[in-house]
C-alpha cells in the first residue's frame, strides 16, 4: 500500500508523555510532520530534540482552553500551510467510587476529556472544510464500551467521545474529512498516576503492571487509520492486552 503518512501535518494533544508521545514518535518516522501540544513544555522539547522537530512545533497547550487549543492548530498551519490529522488524544483517568464525591476530579475528567475533545474539533474543523481533506482522531477506552465499579465518570466521558465521533462522522464526511475514534484497553502509560483515590490508584497500578501493553500497539493502530486510502475511513479500532477481560 502506498503511505499516506509521509508529509502529513498530523497536530497531538498530550504528546508529552505515554500514547501521545510514542504515537509522535512513531508517526515521526513514517515523516509526518508534527505539531505537539501538551502542559509540561519541557517533556514536549526534549521529544521534540530526540525525533528532530523544530523548537516551534511544540507549544505549551491546556486542552481546557479553547484558546490555546486554537493557537497549536493555528501554529500547524502557520508552519505549514494546512493541518492533515488532528489527534485528541489528551485525557487523565481519575477512578474513585461515586459515593466519594470527588467533584474536583470529576470536573477535570469532563473538562478534560470530553470538552478537551470539543476544543480540538472546533478548531480544526473549519481549516479541514476549507481544504476539503483533513482526519479527525478521537480517543476514548474500552471503559467507553464497559462500565466498572471505580470507572463511572471516566467511562461516561469516554462513551461521550464515541458518541461525539460517530456524530461528528456524519456530519464532516461531506467535507471529504476522516473521522476515527479509538479503544484502546491497559497501554502502558503514565494514565495511573492520574488516579487520585489512593485505594483505587494502588489497584490500578498493580493491574498496569500486570497486564499494560506497550504504548506503541496504540501508535501502530493510529498509523493504521491514517496510512489507509483517502477514501478509505477506518471509523473505530478497539484493541487490548490479549489476556485482558
Ligand atoms: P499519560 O498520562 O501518559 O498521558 C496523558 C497526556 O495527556 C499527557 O501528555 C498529559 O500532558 C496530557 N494532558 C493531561 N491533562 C491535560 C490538559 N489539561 N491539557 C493538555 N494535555 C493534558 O496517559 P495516556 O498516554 O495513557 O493517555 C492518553 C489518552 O489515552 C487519554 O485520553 C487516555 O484516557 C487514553 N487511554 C489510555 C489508556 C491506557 O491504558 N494508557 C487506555 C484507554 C484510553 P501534560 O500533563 O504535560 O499536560
Amino acid at each position: 500500500m502506498r503511505d499516506n503518512i509521509a508529509g502529513k501535518v498530523v497536530v497531538i494533544t498530550g504528546a508529552s508523555s505515554g500514547l501521545g508521545a510514542a504515537t509522535a514518535r512513531h508517526l515521526a518516522e513514517h515523516g509526518a510532520r508534527l505539531v505537539l501540544g501538551a502542559r509540561r513544555l519541557e517533556r514536549l522539547k526534549s521529544l521534540a530534540w530526540d525525533i528532530n522537530l523544530p523548537p516551534n512545533a511544540v507549544l505549551r497547550t491546556d486542552v481546557t482552553s479553547p484558546d490555546q487549543v486554537q493557537n497549536l492548530i493555528n501554529t500547524a498551519i502557520n508552519l505549514h500551510g494546512r493541518i492533515d490529522v488532528l489527534i485528541n488524544n489528551a485525557g487523565i483517568m481519575p477512578h474513585s467510587l461515586l459515593e466519594q464525591a470527588r467533584l474536583d476530579d470529576w470536573n477535570r475528567a469532563i473538562d478534560i476529556n470530553l470538552k478537551g475533545v470539543l476544543h480540538g474539533i472546533a478548531a480544526a474543523i473549519e481549516p479541514m472544510k476549507q481544504q476539503k481533506s483533513g482526519h479527525i482522531i478521537n480517543v476514548s477506552s474500552v471503559a467507553g464500551h464497559k462500565v466498572r465499579p471505580g470507572s463511572a465518570v471516566y467511562a461516561a466521558t469516554k462513551a461521550a467521545v464515541l458518541m461525539l465521533s460517530e456524530g461528528l462522522r456524519q456530519e464532516v464526511k461531506a467535507y471529504n474529512i476522516r473521522t476515527t475514534v479509538l479503544s484502546p484497553g491497559a497501554v502502558q502509560s503514565e494514565l495511573p498516576q492520574s488516579v487520585t483515590d489512593p485505594n483505587m490508584a494502588s489497584a490500578i497500578a498493580d493491574f498496569y503492571e500486570n497486564y499494560a501493553i506497550p504504548a506503541d500497539s496504540f501508535a501502530r493502530a493510529v498509523a493504521f487509520a491514517i496510512n489507509q486510502p483517502d477514501d478509505v475511513d477506518i471509523n473505530e479500532i478497539q484493541f487490548r492486552p490479549t489476556r485482558q477481560d
